[in-house]
């Protein structure tokens, strides 16, 4: 496999107003024909850091691409430097004098002095014509090696990068098919999740498989490298079956999903319907359904019962039951699901109700306690979870917890019905 590093150059890059994104474009275009990239860098408009940077570059990786610092100002140094780095001359080149004293004909200017610059390229190099700008980028091949030179304004950048440099990649890599995948998991942290699927992807040598902690799930991706496509595609759908197999219930995507998309989808199978009642997550799984194109479908009513008022008048927990156990309990939870699915003649009913933090907790009730409760026509249940995290987390994961909890239960419910 091809090791690739992405250069970044400029300053504006280094300060916290400027991200650098052509380095993720290039860097998905490489992984889409098989290049890894080892190593991404961001250089100021330094002209020692950047010959160093260079040259290092060069030295441990197979392709190196630089973008940004073409333009003809005096900040402008990759031109020189790249060529000092490589230890060639800048060359001029008529063809680029005169294509450059075009554009500048056709806006109806003269060319400033300056612009001259952008007429030198480094000795031996491939031009690398640019429509949609005045800086021109190079290519150059060393010691088997690819160097290539980009402007850095991404719509410079982007079809340069298709038309001229894509092609010639593609063809250095030969012909390799990158496809991938992403697994999700809820209920099982990151290490558990690696240690019951470890020996399975350990022996599938052309995948990388890596594990990573969102929010609230566990993410495997896979990404299958093959030289056809169907049979990197193949591979892939073996492996996320053995894995299904593994994990069982708490993979909930096999691809990307998300749990609202996944949720939405099995209600949407089993022609039933949904209503949320929301204390502690304040409309968040209500944002989260609505945000599936087609939810209407399935979704039919939301409310968000904050104060203990609401939970009485709109969801008709009595106010017994809320002197007695508290607004965060199980009973409540019960009640709010119940009154949910009862106003809204919904099959499922889901509710919430905890302690958000950071204000409010106490040694009996402590921030990030958690009832979710669930109610269907046959059972009303609940479940008592303790969440880590801020504000913001724990209503995050307390609103996925939800949509989790009524997965399972549907499932179960499908599961039953077909035995
Ligand atoms: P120009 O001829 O426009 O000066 P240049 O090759 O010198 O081209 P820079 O001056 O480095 O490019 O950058 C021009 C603009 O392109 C920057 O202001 C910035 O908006 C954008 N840009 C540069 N590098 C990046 C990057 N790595 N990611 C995203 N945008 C970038
Ligand atoms: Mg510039």
């Amino acid at each position: 496999m091809l090791s690739a590093e992405i250069i970044a150059i400029g300053s504006e890059l280094l300060t916290p107003t400027k991200t650098d994104t052509n380095s993720l474009w290039l860097t998905e275009k490489l992984n889409e024909i098989g290049i890894e990239v080892k190593l991404k860098t961001i250089v100021g408009d330094d002209e020692l850091r950047l010959e160093e940077t260079i040259k290092d570059a060069l030295k441990r990786s197979d392709i190196v691409i630089t973008s940004g610092g073409l333009g003809p100002t005096e900040d402008d140094i990759t031109r020189q430097v790249s060529a000092k780095a490589v230890g060639r001359e800048l060359v001029f080149y008529e063809e680029l004098m005169k294509e450059l004293a075009e554009r500048f004909r056709r806006w109806g200017r003269e060319m400033p002095e300056i612009n001259k610059r952008q007429a030198f390229v480094i000795e031996g190099a491939k031009v690398l014509p640019n429509p949609n700008g005045s800086a021109a980028g190079m290519l150059i091949e060393i010691e088997n090696k690819f160097f290539v030179i980009l402007p850095g304004p991404p719509r410079e950048l982007k079809p340069m990068f298709e038309t001229c440099v894509l092609p010639k990649l593609r063809e250095k890599a030969g012909k390799v098919f990158v496809k991938r995948r992403v697994l999700r998991v809820t209920g099982i942290g990151e290490s558990a999740v690696d240690e019951q699927i470890a020996p399975v992807y350990k022996s599938y040598a052309a995948v990388q498989t890596s594990i990573l902690f969102n929010r609230s799930e566990v993410e495997i991706h896979l990404s299958a490298q093959s030289n056809s496509e169907t049979e990197a595609e193949k591979i892939l759908e073996e492996l996320a079956e053995k894995l299904v197999k593994k994990l069982g219930i708490a993979v909930f995507a096999i691809n990307g999903e998300t749990m609202e998309e996944v949720v939405g989808k099995l209600l949407v199978e089993n022609g039933k319907t949904l209503a949320v009642a929301e204390s502690c997550t304040g409309g968040l799984i209500g944002e989260r359904l609505t945000e599936v194109s087609g939810s209407s479908a399935y979704f039919i009513e939301g409310v968000t019962a904050y104060a203990n008022e609401a939970k009485i008048r709109t969801l008709n927990v009595s106010r017994m039951l809320i002197e007695e156990h508290g607004a965060v309990s199980a009973e409540v939870a019960e009640a709010m699901a119940k009154g949910m699915r009862e106003r809204a003649k919904t099959d499922y009913a889901i509710s919430v109700t905890g302690v958000a933090g950071p204000g409010g907790g106490t040694m009996e009730k402590p921030v990030g306690l958690v009832f979710i409760g669930y109610s269907d026509k046959i059972e009303t249940k609940s479940i008592k979870i303790n969440l880590p995290g801020d504000r913001y987390l724990i209503r995050w994961r307390a609103s996925q917890f939800a949509l989790d909890f009524l997965r399972r239960k549907v499932l179960k419910k499908v599961e039953s019905k077909s035995n």
